[in-house]
């Protein structure tokens, strides 16, 4: 019969996770469920894809071969983005790298292809309800409950972007505000009108809403909204400056999910803000060196690998992000779910070399992030020159920023660029409101460089 432990009703609400026996498992115990989800995944993949099929053949494994999380990481390959953009390209719809008949298919969405030619992705209705689960072990961190209603400043579009979201708020059981796409006044309107709780978008829009509220003479933090969650660049769980920005501009808590569009939402802010933990039950992730191959002890920074459960449609094993992360296991939450402290530090494969040094786009962006003064509208040029690549960097100071200080403003930037990168950029201050402002995907980085020497920009 019933013990004393099936009282306390972990949906009760009083409970900070949203299901407490998985986010707080030991970690032994939870490695041995992702072997076992492992080696039924290897084996549906190997039956399923004929990608798969040819991939363990090539590397000389059957998935029987496969026993411990060890073989999984030493022997299974890893598996890239432009492999499965290689192969869609020949193929109409998925070709061979989906794994499920077409009628299955329920959703298709897209990367959102910056540059070059965007991802498929395909998802069973299953894989959408899996996917949107992972949002919620997040806004169940931050306090989101079912009672609570969302607003959607996104589009709807082809992209993956915040669909995800909407999966997660039908599991959740909150209530749909679909602003779609139109002006951000009319989202503003529509915010006072309908008294949403939670605002779900880029943290550059909801950065930009605010400040077009302001102009109409409204002060968001006067609104309805009580929480903000963010997706699509680093938000508040990486930038301490855009969290400050993003809570006292709505007066609300701000969150956010690192999520890889082809595989899912993949991460949750930790309630400490301090960085974000794996959504285990749907994904196993370790962490690479991106040379060698080999694996990254807890603590050090490598390059995130992904395997998803939640993919049946398009499965994605041992996938790399090249997203660079410093993963723990402890976190004072008390989840024991991986925690990435930062999110994402850096790209492994947008990285550029200026005058023998390594610049990532996100370290450069910590820095800005850190001082008073420059917005969170700010743009990086590539440029090359006698065979070297040049940076400069272009900022927007706060609107209150006073103009005759706007050029020692660019110098301050620069001198804290050289201090923790150890390499002088150019920087200038350019005038406010004159950087291009976008609802997605903000495009941070100008690669003018000569087609052949640009790297893979695209995510
Ligand atoms: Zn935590």
């Amino acid at each position: 019969m019933s013990t004393v432990r099936s009282f306390w009703n972990p949906r009760s609400g009083a409970s900070p996770y949203w299901n407490p026996y998985l986010e707080t498992m030991p970690r032994e115990r939870l490695d041995a469920i992702h072997l076992k989800r492992i080696k039924s995944l290897l084996r549906y993949a190997y039956d399923n894809s004929p990608f798969y099929r040819q991939k363990f053949q090539e590397a000389g494994i059957t998935p029987d071969d496969i026993r411990t999380l060890e073989d999984f990481k030493t022997r299974v390959p890893v598996t890239d983005k432009s492999d499965f953009i290689h192969l869609q390209e020949e193929n109409p719809h998925y070709g061979q790298t989906g794994a499920m008949p077409e009628e299955y298919i329920a959703h298709h969405c897209e990367t959102s292809g910056t540059t070059g030619i965007p991802l498929r992705i395909p998802y069973t209705m299953y894989d959408t309800e899996r996917y949107g689960e992972g949002w919620v072990y997040g806004w169940w961190a931050v306090g989101i409950r079912p009672h609570d209603t969302f607003y959607f400043a996104f589009n709807w579009g082809l992209f993956a972007g915040f669909w995800s979201a909407y999966w997660g708020v039908r599991r959740l059981g909150g209530k749909v505000y679909s602003g779609g796409g139109q002006t951000t006044e009319g989202h503003i309107r529509a915010i006072q009108r309908l008294r949403p709780t939670v605002l779900l978008s880029t943290p550059t829009y909801a950065l930009y809403m605010a400040e077009v509220a302001r102009e109409m003479g409204i002060d968001p933090a006067g609104l309805s909204i009580k929480y903000t969650y963010h997706a699509g660049e680093p938000g508040p769980c990486a930038l301490p400056a855009v969290r400050k920005q993003l809570d006292e501009s709505w007066g609300a808590f701000s969150s956010e999910c690192y999520g890889v569009a082809e595989l899912h939402s993949l991460t949750f802010g930790c309630p400490t803000r301090e960085g974000v933990h794996l959504d285990e039950t749907n994904t196993f992730s370790w962490s690479r060196d991106p040379e060698s191959g080999k694996e990254i002890p807890e603590g050090q920074i490598g390059e995130n690998i992904v395997t998803t459960y939640v993919n049946n449609a398009q499965p994605l094993i041992n996938y790399r992000t090249h997203d660079l992360v410093e993963r723990h296991y402890n976190c004072v939450c008390g989840r024991t779910w991986a925690f990435l402290r930062g999110v994402v530090l850096g790209r492994s494969d947008f990285m550029v070399t200026i005058r023998g040094t390594n610049v990532y786009q996100s370290a450069v962006e910590k820095i800005l992030g850190s001082i008073p003064g420059v917005s969170t509208h700010y743009q990086m040029i590539l440029t090359r020159e006698k065979g070297l690549d040049r940076m400069l960097v272009q900022v927007e100071p706060v609107k209150e920023y006073p103009v005759e200080k706007q050029v020692q403003l660019g110098e301050q930037v620069g001198k804290a660029i050289h201090q923790a990168l150890k390499v002088r950029l150019e920087v200038e201050t350019v005038p406010v409101g004159s950087l291009p402002r976008y609802e997605l995907k903000t495009k941070r980085i100008v690669d003018q460089r000569p087609k052949e020497v640009r790297r893979a920009l695209d995510r």
